[in-house]
C-alpha cells in the first residue's frame, strides 16, 4: 500500500512518522502538545501531517492517543492526560483530521497501537497472540488474539494500569486505591527513591547527593543510571517494581494465555534490571506452572517508535 503517517500523541509531544511497508521509519517530524484546548492539538497535527505529505505520497493516517477511543476508532472519549489544563472528553478527533487533511484518519489507543507495531514488525513477529504491557509513568496495556488487535466492547479494553492489585492501597489519579500502575511503574519506581531520600536512610545518600539533595528533582531515568551503576537502592527499588510487575502479569497471562508477553515503554529502558526480576516474579506467580506452558516475558523492540509504527500500519487495513 505503501507509505502511511502514524502520529503518536503524547502529554508533552507529539511524533509524526512516514512508515514503509515494512515498518521502517523513513521521516519523523515532533513539536510539544498544545496545552490550550482540543483545536490547538488538532491543529498541530494537521501542520505536521501536511509538512510531511509535502515531501511524501501519503495513502492514510493513523493516530495513537494516550486516552479512551471509541470503538468507532475516530472518537476520543475521555483523555485526561494530553494536558494539564484541557480534559478531553467526546471529541471527533478521526472525523475533524480527516475533513481537514483530506485523507482516511483512523484513531487508536497509543498502548494498542504501540501492541500491534511490536506484533507486526518487533518482538512479537513469531507468535499470534501478544500482550504488550508498557511501563512509563503509568501502565498501560495492548492485546493481540489470534492476529487481531482486541479492543473489547466499546473500545476500552486492557486498561491494565488500573487493575486492583491492593484493597484500599496507594491513591491513584483515575480515582481508584491500589491500581496495578501505582506499584509497577515509573512513577512508583521515583516515588520510593524520593521516599527514602526525605528518610535520611543511608542507603539513599548517593541518590540524595545526585538531586543536591531536592527529592523533588529526582527522575526515572536517573533511578536507573544509578541502577546500571551497581547502586544498592536503586538495584532494590528496581527489584520491588519489577516484583509488582511480575506478579500482575501473572495474574493476566492467567486470564488471557498470550503466547508472549513484551513489556515496553520508558522504563523498559533498563533492559533487565526490569525484565529478570519480572520474569521471576511472573514464574514463581503464574498458577500451575509446573501442569502449564506459558508464553514468555521478553523485551519490546521497537523503543519509543512502536506506537507511531503501530498506527501507521493500522491506517492501512482499517
Ligand atoms: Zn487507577
Amino acid at each position: 500500500m505503501g507509505l502511511t503517517i502514524g502520529v503518536d500523541v503524547g502529554g508533552t509531544k507529539i511524533a509524526a512518522g512516514v512508515v514503509d511497508d515494512y515498518g521502517i521509519v523513513v521521516e519523523t517530524v515532533r513539536r510539544d502538545t498544545p496545552d490550550t484546548d482540543e483545536r490547538a492539538t488538532q491543529a498541530a497535527i494537521v501542520g505536521l501531517v501536511e509538512d510531511l505529505s509535502d515531501r511524501h505520497e501519503i495513502s492514510a493516517v493513523g493516530v495513537g492517543l494516550a486516552g479512551y477511543i471509541d470503538s468507532d476508532r475516530s472518537t476520543v472519549r475521555f483523555a485526561p492526560n494530553l494536558s494539564p489544563y484541557v480534559d478531553w472528553r467526546n471529541v471527533a478527533l478521526g472525523e475533524w483530521l480527516s475533513e481537514a487533511l483530506g485523507l482516511r484518519v483512523t484513531v487508536e489507543n497509543d498502548a494498542n497501537a504501540a501492541a500491534w507495531g511490536e506484533f507486526v514488525f518487533g518482538a512479537g513477529r513469531d507468535v499470534e497472540d501478544l500482550l504488550l504491557v508498557t511501563v512509563g509513568t503509568g501502565v498501560g496495556g495492548g492485546l493481540v488474539t489470534e492476529g487481531h488487535l482486541y479492543r473489547g466492547a466499546f473500545g476500552i479494553a486492557t486498561e491494565i494500569g488500573h487493575m486492583r492489585v491492593v484493597p484500599n492501597g496507594l491513591e491513584c489519579p483515575c480515582g481508584q486505591y491500589g491500581c496495578f500502575e501505582q506499584y509497577a511503574s515509573g512513577r512508583a519506581l521515583v516515588r520510593e527513591a524520593r521516599d527514602r531520600i526525605i528518610a535520611k536512610a543511608p542507603e539513599a545518600e548517593t541518590l540524595s547527593r545526585l538531586i543536591g539533595g531536592n527529592p523533588d528533582l529526582l527522575t526515572g531515568p536517573m533511578v536507573t543510571e544509578q541502577a546500571r551503576d551497581g547502586d544498592a537502592l536503586a538495584c532494590e527499588i528496581f527489584a520491588e517494581v519489577g516484583r509488582w510487575l511480575g506478579e500482575g502479569i501473572a495474574a493476566l497471562v492467567a486470564v488471557l494465555d498470550p503466547g508472549m508477553v513484551a513489556i515496553g515503554g520508558g522504563v523498559a529502558d533498563a533492559g533487565d534490571l526490569l525484565l529478570e526480576p519480572a520474569r521471576r516474579a511472573m514464574e514463581r506467580s503464574v498458577t500451575a506452572a509446573e501442569f502449564r506452558r506459558h508464553g514468555e516475558l521478553r523485551l519490546a523492540r521497537l523503543g519509543g517508535a512502536a506506537g507511531m509504527i503501530g498506527a501507521a500500519d493500522l491506517a492501512k487495513s482499517s
